[in-house]
């Protein structure tokens, strides 16, 4: 029998853990007109993780997972139902409103939508110029070097090229680096990445994905991408977790899910993935049939059974998983380990 391990990240990283999430719940009161409380949307229902200083991890899960709720509860702005967000042993819960304004400039945030990320009325001199006025910086050609050293870094050169520019008279690709350049441009500790490339022509996604891989390392940033898509997660995540039905999965480094995933769903996930390493892509059978569960009611036991070809008789159905761990440092919530 393999080790049962509960719910705790299970690597040797020795660098600090800069941003821990311990047994989050974010749930949504539905309230029935007249009646009261109709039940809760468990988005987020009982998720913990670290993630360390200058490491990528990436979150991975269909739409209706959890995943964007978790990232507004890291950003803070969704508040726990239950369990703790702490950065820099820090919990946001706790933060005053000035608290939270030094920790929004700690935390970059890279949109899905470069388009309708950007205001359209600002040009990209006053888009990046916003929030070095917000963040304090008074003095006016400080704020101009800045602005000038987040393009450069994001390649949008030559500068004087891009900074009257309005965001629609750039391209997505374009768009998606002033995106990254201001939120880059306060000097974060930390990237939040939601589906990054998800929006932009398949000959600009490697190159948005090389720029934030490049940017991770320079600055030795946190990173933490959002997607759907597992083929694209190898580019700069050192790490996968896997989200369903609001819960984490599978955890483990980013070749062991690749090369040797164990869970069916990350399984049935990396059908069709394009990663070119996944070496056991073409053995994975048909995404499963049906929608990812209600999160009004999720299923009981295991959330996946219902869509779950392996399923065991008499218990998937009645027990939920505990974290399992059958390989060092590669956890899954499956009975099929235990
Ligand atoms: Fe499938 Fe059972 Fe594993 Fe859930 S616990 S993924 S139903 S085998």
């Amino acid at each position: 029998m393999v080790s049962t391990v509960q719910t705790r990240d299970v690597n040797n990283d020795t660098r600090k853990v800069l941003l821990s999430i311990d047994d989050l719940h974010v749930w949504f009161e539905l309230r029935r007109f007249g009646f009261g409380r109709a039940g809760y949307v468990k988005a987020v229902d009982g998720v913990t993780f670290d993630v360390h200083q200058g490491e990528a991890i990436a979150v991975v899960g269909e739409s209706g997972c959890g995943k964007s709720s978790l990232m507004k509860t890291i950003l803070a702005l969704y508040k726990p139902t239950k369990g703790k967000v702490i950065f820099d042993d820090k919990d946001l819960a706790e933060l005053d409103g000035k608290g939270l304004h030094l920790y929004h400039s700690h935390v970059g945030y890279v949109q899905q939508d470069p388009y309708g990320a950007l205001p359209p009325f600002m040009n990209v001199q006053r888009i990046l110029e916003e929030p070095l006025i917000i963040g304090g910086i008074k003095d006016k050609e400080e704020r101009n070097q800045r602005i000038r050293k987040a393009m450069d870094e994001v390649k949008l050169t030559p500068v004087e090229d891009f900074l009257e520019k309005f965001p629609h008279m750039l391209s997505g690709g374009q768009q998606q680096r002033v995106v990254i350049a201001r939120a880059m441009i306060m000097g974060p500790k930390f990237l939040v990445a939601d589906e990054p490339v998800s929006m932009l022509d398949a000959s600009v996604r490697v190159e948005i994905l090389k720029l934030l891989r490049g940017l991770q390392e320079s600055h030795n940033l946190s990173v933490i991408y959002i997607t759907h898509d597992l083929s694209t997660v190898s580019y700069f995540s050192e790490r996968i977790f896997v989200m369903y039905a609001g819960n984490l999965v599978e955890k483990a480094n980013v070749r062991q899910v690749l090369d040797h995933p164990l869970h069916p769903y990350t399984m049935a996930l990396l059908t069709g993935t394009s990663e070119p390493d996944a070496k056991n892509a073409e053995t994975f059978k048909e995404l499963p049939p049906g929608e990812p569960p209600s999160l009004v009611n999720p299923p009981t036991g295991c959330r996946f059974h219902p869509r779950c070809s392996k399923a065991i008789k008499g218990l998937c159905e009645v027990k939920e998983p505990s974290d399992f761990e059958p390989e060092p440092g590669h956890l899954v919530a499956c009975w099929l380990y235990q």
